[in-house]
């Protein structure tokens, strides 16, 4: 391996439920081009550079599954890609992606596809999947890391405390998440790319999803200085409550756990402290970051 490899990590978004309400439109892209633009992306960045490594994890409403390197090879050992091998390797990875794809999407249960997709699972599986490989590398190897999400279905905010756990964990790592959405805004897409340094972008038109892809993430944070970028959004930074899992813009913050509410509550759920819910110095907290105090009992 080179002196300087960079590894992307691509989680894909394979939930159905997208797909089901599109495949009477003709007009619009469908889940076997959306899937067909992947690969295509996938291997422009391997033939990018010599030093490129790649892995691409899956997720549905109810899995995850790494498809590429072959899960069912040795330890997930990524295949040494050289100059005499570039091209065979290109068919390797389509072969290996569409068999893993196929099997992959007959393990979907049907009855919960309308629920959203296991992106938080995905991700803390990459970050194990770094952390193994960084352990892993030999002294004097170095080798950059970054994820990319592409996501089609909306966000579930039951997920957004793992999420967040797994965007901190990101950033320690020193792992930009990138995003990628098809849908509408992702809020919490936006504030993971936004703290780990990566570029969130909503896909305007899905017919060009190629291009996006092309022009914004075949590249690392050193090349994308020279790019021209798309102009940052304002991030949509609201929680999510712990009690609903809503996210909200006004709410209650415990001073012992930090935990937010969206109601007065008696007890915090979390660390179990107990609250003077009559007491005048209690207060609202408006974003994660603004914490008020609340009096304990
Ligand atoms: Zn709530
Ligand atoms: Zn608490």
């Amino acid at each position: 391996m080179s002196s300087s490899a960079k590894h992307l990590i691509v989680i894909i978004d394979l939930n159905p439920f997208y797909w089901s309400d599109k495949v009477s439109s003709s007009a619009t892209l469908n889940f076997k081009q959306y899937l067909k633009i992947i690969i295509q992306f996938c291997n422009a960045y391997i033939a990018f550079d010599i030093n490129h490594r790649l892995t691409i994890v899956g997720c549905s409403n109810n899995e995850t599954c790494f498809l590429y390197p072959d899960p069912t090879s040795e330890s997930l050992i990524i295949p040494t890609v050289t100059k005499t091998n570039l091209f065979e390797q290109l068919f390797v990875i389509d072969r290996i992606v569409e068999n893993n794809v196929k099997e992959f999407m007959q393990n979907v249960l049907p009855s919960q596809t309308s629920t959203g997709s296991m992106i938080t699972m995905a991700v803390t599986q990459a970050l194990c999947y770094i952390n193994r490989l960084i352990r892993d590398t030999v002294p004097g190897e170095k080798t950059s890391y970054r994820i990319l999400i592409i996501q089609t279905t909306a966000d579930t905010s039951k997920q957004y405390m793992n999420f967040m756990n797994a965007v901190f964990t990101s950033e320690k790592m020193n792992v930009p998440i990138d995003g990628c959405i098809l849908n509408n805004d992702s809020s919490l897409l936006q504030q993971a790319c936004d703290l780990t340094s990566g570029i969130y972008l909503r896909v305007p038109d899905p017919n060009g999803l190629l291009q996006y892809l092309l022009w914004l993430y075949l590249t690392d944070k050193d090349v994308r200085k020279m790019l021209a970028l798309p102009t940052k959004v304002a991030v949509d930074y609201r929680p999510a409550c712990f009690c609903h899992h809503k996210l909200i813009d006004t709410g209650y913050v415990c001073s012992v756990c930090l935990s937010i509410y969206c109601d007065n509550a008696a007890t915090c759920t979390t660390c179990r402290s107990a609250f003077d819910v009559n007491s005048s110095s209690m207060s609202t907290a408006s974003g994660a970051n603004d914490v008020s105090r609340r009096q304990l009992r």
